[in-house]
């Protein structure tokens, strides 16, 4: 038997007809930058997130860097975040000029400890990027408060948690901001490149909306140094016919979970743990193991995909080493990035294959 990690194909089979017929309209018209189908997606992604307004940018990675350079967030400045996420969280705030500064993790929901935080806070530090890594939302609470005492920005990592909940709360909902990507393997998954930025804020969601067009306004003024973030209509065009069908997939993701949940019970591996506070998407189902690498090379060799999200922490990544962290600086992002591996959970998944997975796990650590 052969599992993939993830089967965009099956996903793309039930849509196809529908998602053809919507990039036609937009090749139509010829309107291929900005346009309808752009202010549809942002209206509707706004109302997912129980926000008031949304801005559609090319990435995941833009929006975080959008939402950083219109907060004004430069050289100089701390934004504190998480080792345990990808890249893109802490490239971008490198990329403003800003300086990540780390918290470890809760070794439990893997996202950041919101009990370290304070003592991390500086005379500079300007916001917290918080990550709901995985699909879990992260401790939103007590984050909003410590930013609320020292007036900090909270610029939400929601890339890997469209949908998410938090004491009933969305994911983009509480923050200053909401960051969402469509990168494919993500619950709601364009066609290429894509992103979303959702916010309560009239003037920031201003300042995100110029800033995605070179900070221009009016035409061929610019009073900010902005860049070119926009999302393209094709993209919202395909993402429109799939949004309606996301928490259906969700749900079977959560259904996914509880098998394999159910599966591994009493077995030396280690599941997901999700708070009662939260309502997790599983973007990604990760366990723990032992000899964790060796049972990734036996799942490959028997066709099944799985993948380590993320095996070095972002404060021992070579191009941050001007950060001058080293091992055992947050030593359990570091346990985590030993010993995690992610299974498959996608929609589509078939118990039998959820078997097979399980099945070869169980018994090569017998
Ligand atoms: C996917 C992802 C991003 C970046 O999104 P892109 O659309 O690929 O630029 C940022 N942060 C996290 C946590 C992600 O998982």
């Amino acid at each position: 038997m052969q599992v993939p990690l993830l089967d965009l194909k099956a996903q793309y089979a039930t849509i196809k007809d529908e998602v053809l017929e919507q990039i036609n309209e937009v090749l139509d018209t010829q309107r291929c930058i900005g346009g309808p189908k752009i202010e549809e997606l942002e209206c509707a992604i706004a109302g997912v997130c129980n926000c008031k307004y949304a801005v559609g940018v090319s990435s995941g990675t833009d929006a975080l860097v959008n939402s950083l350079m219109s907060l004004g967030i430069g050289q100089g400045d701390e934004v504190i975040t998480t080792p345990f996420t990808f890249f893109a969280t802490v490239g971008s705030i490198a990329r403003v000029g800003a300086t990540p500064v780390f918290v470890d993790i809760d070794p439990v929901t893997y996202n950041i400890n919101p009990a370290l935080i304070e003592s991390a806070i500086t005379e500079r530090t300007k916001a917290i990027m918080p990550v709901h890594v995985y699909g879990q939302m992260a401790d939103m609470d007590p984050i909003m408060q410590i930013a609320g005492q020292s007036s900090l920005a909270v610029i939400e990592d929601a890339a890997q948690a469209i949908s998410a909940t938090y004491k009933g709360k969305k994911a983009g909902e509480m923050g200053t901001c909401g960051c969402f990507s469509f990168f494919p393997s993500k619950n709601l998954g364009g066609i290429g490149d894509g992103g979303m930025i959702v916010t309560n804020d009239e003037e920031l969601y201003h300042q995100l909306f110029i800033m995605r067009n070179h900070g221009m306004e009016p035409k061929y003024y610019h009073k900010y140094i902005g860049g070119n973030f926009r999302l393209d209509p094709i993209q919202a065009a395909a993402l429109l016919v799939k949004l309606p069908l996301l928490d259906n997939w969700s749900q079977a993701r959560r259904k996914n979970a509880a098998y394999y949940n159910k599966k591994f019970k009493e077995t030396v591996v280690q599941t997901p743990m999700v708070s009662e506070d939260c309502v997790s998407i599983y973007n990604q189902y990760v366990i723990r193991v032992p000899r964790r690498n060796e049972v990734v090379k036996h799942l490959q060799s028997n066709n099944i995909g799985c993948e380590i999200y993320y095996p070095v922490p972002m404060h021992l990544q070579e191009c941050f080493g001007y950060l001058s962290q080293d091992v055992g600086s947050f030593p359990e992002a570091e346990k985590a990035a030993n010993e995690v591996m992610a299974l498959p959970i996608y929609p589509e998944l078939t118990n039998e294959m959820q078997d097979y997975v399980v099945d070869t796990i169980l018994n090569f650590l017998s």
